[in-house]
C-alpha cells in the first residue's frame, strides 16, 4: 500500500477537498482560540457555536436560501430521513415517489411502514436506465408530498431539473448531488444529503427544511426524529457530530472562497463528466454507459468495460496507477467512477487517459 494520496473514486465516504484536510490538519489539535481540538470542546461551547453557525450560514448561501428555511444536522445520514420524514410528515396518509433506482427504492421502503406510498413512475423495468419526463409522472391530489431521488448513486442517473409537481410539496434526496450546481431551493419543502458524498465525512445529513412544514409535525416523536424539536434546538438537542459539521463548515467555505460559488462549480463538474462520457462515446462500445445520455449523472458514470475479464483488470490495473473505488456498486456491478465536487479536474484526466490506454492495448 502506498503512503500518498490517490486519486480516490469512491462512491462514499468520498474524496474531500485537499485544501480543507490540510487546513483539518493544521488545526487537529489546536482550534483557533479554543485550547483544544474540535473533537474535545463542547458543543455548547462558544467556538463550536462559531462553527455551526458558519456552516448553517454558508449553506444557506451557496443555496441562496432565505429565513423560510432552517438547515439542520440530524444523525444517522441520509437512511434515518427516509424514515423520519415518513414519520413526520406521511402519519398514515399517502405520498407519492418517484423510484428511479436504488435509493429511491430505499427511501419507499422505510416510508411504507408510516402509511401509503404510491410509485408516481418507476424505472424498475427498464433497470433504471433514466429518469422520467413529468408527462409520464402519476401523481395523486392527496399526496402528502412527492419525493424524488435527485441523483441515483449506483446506477449513475440524475434529473437534470425538478419534477413538476403541481403545487405539491417536494422531498428530495440529494445526497450524492448537493451543491453540485445552482440549485432553486424555493422549489423544495424538504432536500436533504447524507454528507459523506459531497459536503463531509458520514454520520451526518444535513437537511434544508421550509419553515412551514413544521406545522405538520406530529406530537410526541422521539425528539431526535422530530424536526420542529431539532430546529427548537438548532441541531443541539443532544450531542451532535461536532467533527463533522466542522468539516463541512470548511468544505462549504471551500466552495465559496476556493471555488467560487455553484455556478462555478457546475461547469467544473460538467467539464468533468463529459470528459469521462467523451471517452465511452468514443469507444466504439469497448466502454458501455449504463445511464441513457439524456440521463446520464454528472456525480457518478457508470460503464461497463469489454469482457467480464477485462473488466477485472481494468479494475486491478486502475486501482495499481493510483485510481481506486471505480468497482460498481455490488448490486450492479461494472465500474462506477464517483467525481463529486471535490475530485480534482487532474484525477479525472488521468482516468479519461488511463481509459484511452486501457483499449489501445486491450480493445
Ligand atoms: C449514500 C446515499 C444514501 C445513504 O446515505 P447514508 O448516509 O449512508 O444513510 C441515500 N441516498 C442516496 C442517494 C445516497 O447516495
Amino acid at each position: 500500500m502506498s503512503d500518498s494520496r490517490i486519486f480516490n473514486f469512491s462512491a462514499g465516504p468520498a474524496t474531500l477537498p485537499l485544501p480543507v484536510l490540510e487546513q483539518a490538519q493544521a488545526e487537529l489539535l489546536c482550534y483557533p482560540g479554543a485550547g483544544a481540538s474540535v473533537m474535545e470542546i463542547s458543543h455548547r461551547s462558544k467556538a463550536f457555536a462559531g462553527i455551526l453557525e458558519e456552516a448553517k450560514s454558508n449553506l444557506k448561501t451557496l443555496l441562496g436560501a432565505s429565513d423560510e428555511y432552517h438547515v439542520l444536522f440530524t444523525p444517522g445520514g441520509a437512511t434515518m430521513q427516509f424514515s423520519m420524514l415518513a414519520m413526520n410528515f406521511l402519519k398514515g396518509g399517502t405520498a407519492d415517489y418517484i423510484n428511479v433506482g436504488s435509493w429511491a427504492s430505499k427511501a419507499m421502503k422505510e416510508a411504507a411502514r408510516c402509511g401509503t406510498v404510491r410509485t408516481a413512475w418507476s424505472g424498475k423495468n427498464e433497470n433504471y436506465v433514466r429518469v422520467p419526463a413529468n408527462s409520464e409522472l402519476d401523481l395523486d391530489p392527496k399526496a402528502a408530498y412527492v419525493h424524488f431521488t435527485s441523483n441515483e448513486t449506483i446506477q449513475g442517473i440524475q434529473f437534470s431539473s425538478e419534477p413538476e409537481v403541481n403545487g405539491k410539496p417536494l422531498f428530495c434526496d440529494a445526497s450524492s448531488d448537493f451543491l453540485c450546481r445552482p440549485t432553486d431551493i424555493n422549489k423544495y419543502a424538504l432536500l436533504y444529503a447524507g454528507a459523506q458524498k459531497n459536503i463531509g465525512p458520514s454520520g451526518t445529513a444535513v437537511v434544508i427544511l421550509r419553515k412551514d412544514m413544521l406545522d405538520q409535525v406530529p406530537e410526541n416523536l422521539p425528539p431526535l426524529l422530530d424536526y420542529k424539536n431539532m430546529v427548537e434546538n438548532d441541531s443541539l438537542y443532544n450531542t451532535p457530530a461536532t467533527f463533522t459539521i466542522y468539516i463541512i463548515s470548511l468544505v462549504s467555505r471551500w466552495l465559496l472562497k476556493e471555488i467560487g460559488g455553484l455556478e462555478k462549480m457546475y461547469a467544473i463538474n460538467k467539464d468533468k463528466a463529459k470528459l469521462l462520457y467523451d471517452a465511452v462515446d468514443a469507444s466504439g462500445g469497448f466502454y458501455r454507459g449504463h445511464a441513457l445520455p439524456d440521463s446520464r449523472s454528472i456525480m457518478n458514470v457508470t460503464f461497463r468495460v469489454g469482457t467480464e475479464e477485462q473488466e477485472k483488470q481494468f479494475l486491478s490495473q486502475a486501482a495499481a496507477a493510483g485510481l481506486d473505488g471505480l468497482k460498481g456498486h455490488r448490486s450492479v456491478g461494472g465500474c462506477r467512477a464517483s467525481i463529486y465536487n471535490a475530485m480534482p479536474m487532474e484525477g479525472v484526466v488521468a482516468l479519461r487517459d488511463f481509459m484511452l490506454e486501457f483499449q489501445r492495448v486491450n480493445g
